[in-house]
């Protein structure tokens, strides 16, 4: 599936498959959004993911569910990307820092200015059109993302998020084996490699894509989907 530069789209990721998300023709950031293909309720926790894993994501790393809920929805299988580590000003790769760029902080940032193709609006429309549900239904279930291949970090003296062009190129990629069914969301970023703008169409952008692939049987032959965290959910009462 290929994802054109500005817009977002939806795929069914069935578990036990590996999909790969990769820069075709050049770099490009995109917004990555995780839900579980039988409740929409249950999507990608992103700020659960950072304190268990780190700020920057790699091989190895797992994608967890939201509460009630809390187990791997994906595990990272590859990065071509995995070379970067931290870079000397605290920046890393595939972050779970930042949130997605989205319409409404750009218009408190810009005297009410509208612009409609934000990685927020993409992934609304995205999961609309997937779904066949009401767009502002949709949009309720949007969250915060992984940051495939954007580059960002927070300032060493003043502790600041900041954004600095991607590392990726032509046919950098990263992997996931899905550990549940999944819809996977994915928002081309209007910021392009994110190394300045957002939320126009001046930043020079590339379409993202998609590519399913079934493991050989005996690669799974240890795997097992796991069940969400064992807690009661009395709360004490
Ligand atoms: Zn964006």
């Amino acid at each position: 599936m290929t994802v054109p530069p500005r817009t977002g789209r939806c795929i069914d990721v069935p578990a036990g498959t590996l999909f790969r998300i990769s820069c075709p023709d050049g770099s490009q950031v995109g917004d990555l959004n995780l839900w579980n293909a039988a409740d929409l309720g249950e999507r990608f926790f992103s700020g659960k993911t950072r304190a268990l894993h780190g700020t920057h994501l790699t091989t190895g790393d797992r994608l967890w569910s939201t509460l009630p809920h809390l187990r791997p929805m994906a595990t990272i299988t590859h990065d071509t990307l995995g070379w970067y580590g931290i870079d000397e000003f605290g920046g890393g790769v595939h972050d779970v820092i930042g949130t997605r760029c989205d319409p409404y902080t750009h218009a408190l940032l810009s005297n009410g200015a509208q612009y409609h193709h934000c990685c927020h609006s993409n992934l609304t429309s995205a999961l609309a059109d997937h779904r066949q549900i009401a767009l502002q239904d949709a949009e309720l279930h949007i969250h915060d993302v992984l940051n495939v291949f954007m580059c960002t970090g927070f300032t060493r003296d003043t502790g600041q998020y900041f954004m600095k062009a991607s590392p990726a190129r032509q046919g950098d990629h990263i992997e996931f084996l899905a550990e549940i069914d999944l819809v996977v969301g994915l928002s081309a970023c209007p910021g392009g490699n994110c190394a300045s703008t957002h939320s126009s169409d001046e930043a020079i952008c590339h379409p993202l894509q998609i590519d399913l692939f079934h493991p050989q049987p005996a690669a799974l032959s240890q795997w097992q989907q796991l069940n969400p965290a064992p807690y009661d959910r009395s709360h004490g009462r």
